[in-house]
């Protein structure tokens, strides 16, 4: 890039700490040339103006915990770590608003919150896991059936574009990218768009109280209906569904949260019969996806959950295929053993996509080995890819910003994950 070595390897750009990237900082396989450190959104855009002029591709990232999901990067010249942007700007605990810089932990985040009695209503369970990295990678847990995903949580955000251009939308508004909610397009787009910098959530008082009804079945047939759990006078916070495997037993795990939970679970799981448990802490797999090499995106209508989960079953055959996730909201994920060999998941997957589309069902690949990854077709058709495009185009004309992560090929199909929530 430029600017005095100061120590071998490591150099300043308009002040922004960089060192030359190794083999610790790889993604996906690939080794970045350069990794910067910006300290402000001022910064980020210093760093971006930089490799703009010099034609690098660039890569955002937070805490790592998912940046290897996907195909590999097509070019990773620089890597943006945003582990200085590591501050909370502000908390409004009166409007139930923070302002936060894009690198600060959620766990970070969540226990200054806690200071006030308040939370941000995402559950992200893995520790280092940054505001940005949530927002980019689009993901909600358990609690979203009440509380909505992050792109609903999220009021106002600073982002900044491939050319170094700072915007803001929503919240503390000071200049609009006139025709977009950069709110909406920044989550879910994986470092594509440009550098989320800052984000303003709406944040909820911490639940009064909490409880956890469990109910086991020899098989997902035998599950209580869903809609009829959703709708109970428990007032569910999270119905989430745990399969070890297709073709074994299930387990829905109901949440029950705020004033009276103890007494509005016991509410339930009287509903739910002799099977049903009672407690105060939630199951291990809680929140998480299932354990795999190869992670898939369920996602139907909530009407048709068990018949598409009946539909995989029969795609998958013989392949243990395990599922967890939000029953309700019909957002599962799916996982298959990593040392499933590449030609195997490639044609569960299509068998599984082709079983659940006449359902209304959509089956993106949102983590696949990179041996696998690169055979695998990781988006399924997109309806959207026309308008993706279009935007990615907007943004970042120049095609700088984690190329090939993301968009599906001019054709339509494959490219990187895309799960927009
Ligand atoms: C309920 C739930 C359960 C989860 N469970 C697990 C789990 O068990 N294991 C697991 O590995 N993950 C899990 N995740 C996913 C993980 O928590 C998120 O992907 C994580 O929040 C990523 O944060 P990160 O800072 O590590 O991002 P990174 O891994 O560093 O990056 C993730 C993506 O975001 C992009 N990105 C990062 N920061 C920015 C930014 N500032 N601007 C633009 N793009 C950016 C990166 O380029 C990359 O595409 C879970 C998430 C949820 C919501």
């Amino acid at each position: 890039m430029a600017a005095p070595a100061s120590r071998e390897g490591e150099f300043t750009v308009d002040g922004v700490p960089v060192r030359a990237g190794g083999p610790a900082d790889a993604v996906a396989g690939v080794v970045p040339r350069w990794v910067a450190l910006p300290g402000s959104t001022t910064e980020v855009a210093a760093v971006l103006r930089a490799a703009a002029a010099r034609d690098l591709a660039v890569l955002p990232a937070g805490g790592r915990a998912t940046l290897h999901w996907g195909p590999p990067p097509e070019r990773c010249d620089l890597l943006l770590d945003t582990g200085r942007l590591d501050r909370v700007l502000e908390h409004a605990a009166g409007d139930l608003v923070a302002r936060t810089q894009a690198g600060v932990p959620m766990a970070a985040l969540a226990a200054t919150l806690a200071g006030a009695g308040q939370e941000l209503a995402l559950d992200v369970p893995v520790p280092g896991a940054t505001v940005g990295g949530t927002l980019a990678g689009g993901l909600a847990g358990p609690r979203r059936l009440r509380y909505g995903t992050a792109r609903d949580l999220l009021i106002g955000v600073t982002v900044v574009l491939a050319d170094g251009t700072v915007a803001r939308s929503g919240g503390k508004v000071v200049k609009n990218v006139a025709g977009y909610d950069l709110g909406k397009l920044f989550t879910g787009s994986h470092g594509t768009l440009g550098v989320i910098a800052e984000a303003t959530f709406r944040l909820h008082p911490l639940p009064a109280g909490r409880a956890f009804v469990t109910v086991t079945v020899p098989d997902p047939a035998a599950l209580p209906g869903l809609a009829a759990v959703a709708a109970s006078p428990a007032e569910p916070s999270a119905v989430e569904l745990e399969l070890p495997d297709l073709s074994g037993p299930a387990t829905l795990a109901v949440l029950v949260e705020g004033v009276a939970a103890a007494e509005r679970a016991e509410v339930l799981r009287r509903a739910l019969g002799p099977r049903a448990a009672i407690g105060t802490r939630a199951p291990a797999w809680w929140g998480r996806p299932p354990d795999g090499g190869h992670l898939l995106e369920l996602r139907v209508p909530p009407a048709a959950v068990r018949p598409a989960l009946a539909a995989i079953g029969a795609a998958a055959g013989d392949l243990p295929v395990a599922v967890r996730g939000s029953a309700c909201v019909a957002v599962l994920y799916l996982a298959l053993p990593g040392d499933v060999p590449p030609a195997a998941a490639a044609a569960f997957v299509a068998a599984a996509r082709a079983a659940v589309a006449p359902l209304g069902g959509r089956l993106p690949v949102v983590a696949a080995p990179p041996a696998a990854a690169a055979g695998l077709d990781m988006l399924g058709p997109v309806g959207a890819a026309a308008l993706m495009r279009r935007v990615k185009d907007r943004f970042d004309p120049e095609g700088r910003m984690a190329p090939g992560r993301l968009l599906p090929a001019a054709g339509g199909t494959t490219g990187g994950p895309w799960t927009p929530s």
